[in-house]
């Protein structure tokens, strides 16, 4: 299983896809992208199976490339290996992609919470219900940072995740909780990993995000907070690694 972010000037898809190879040899089961276009709109692909089935299926079928987006390799644990449950998931109103690597402990209740508020579902996976509340959260405030933060904090168990929403083109926002997650600091551009393998092609220079912890990138700044909102000071280190 494995987790790319990406904000910056080149072809989103790309950077994605060569992170999740570059984290293949962690295992997985599905593997699936979402993109905001430069015309601001989100698109997606997903598929159960190696990665080379997402690629075939990106070029029968290619989605609007852009300059955000996140990619995901699944290993599943609630709700079997097909398409259906492949990552990403998405919000009641299909505006706002999530990814998600771990497990959502408390994920029955809050499914039975959102399902009495009337939201639909058409996974099985723990992940579906992160993205469900974050949508719900995102009309309750507006501010994709806040929604985030205010889903992650209802959230028991394991979980690297990472969204982005079509209001808000340029931005991906992550957390962790007893999973890894690690900035990438480019020139121009930030990525996202759950290792380092997710973006060492294209810098050396990260910044470990710490347990319990949420950070948001732009293609020119990285912002860390803790679950309450209160900043984290990033320090940046040198991965040694020889490609
Ligand atoms: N629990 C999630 C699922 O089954 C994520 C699994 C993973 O770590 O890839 O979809």
């Amino acid at each position: 299983c494995g987790i790319v972010g990406y904000v910056g000037p080149r072809p989103s898809t790309e950077v994605l896809l060569g992170g999740l190879k570059r984290l293949e040899y962690r295992g997985y089961d599905s593997a699936g992208v979402a993109v905001i276009g430069e015309d601001g709109t989100l698109a997606s692909a997903k598929k159960a199976g190696r990665l080379q089935a997402l690629v075939d299926l990106l070029e029968a079928s290619p989605i609007a490339d852009g300059p955000t987006g996140i990619g995901h390799t699944r290993w599943a644990t609630h709700g079997g290996p097909n398409d259906a449950n492949a990552h990403p998931h998405f919000g009641d109103d299909g505006r706002l992609a999530l990814i998600h690597n771990g497990i959502i402990e408390n994920f029955s209740e809050l499914k039975a919470e959102l399902l009495a508020e009337g939201f639909e579902f058409s996974s099985e996976t723990d992940t579906e219900v992160a993205a469900v509340l974050l949508g719900r959260e995102y009309r309750a405030t507006g501010d994709l940072r806040e929604a985030f933060r205010r889903t992650v904090s209802r959230l028991d168990g394991a979980f690297t995740l990472l969204a982005v929403h079509e209001e808000a083109p340029g931005l991906v926002v992550g957390a962790r909780r007893n999973s890894p997650l690690v900035i990438g600091l480019g020139d121009g551009e930030n990525f996202l990993g759950s290792d380092v393998a997710a973006f060492i092609d294209y810098t050396k220079r990260a910044v470990a995000i710490g347990q319990d912890q949420i950070v948001a990138i732009t293609a020119d700044t990285v912002e860390v907070t803790d679950f309450a909102g209160a900043a984290v000071e990033a320090e940046p280190f040198e991965v040694a690694w020889d490609v």
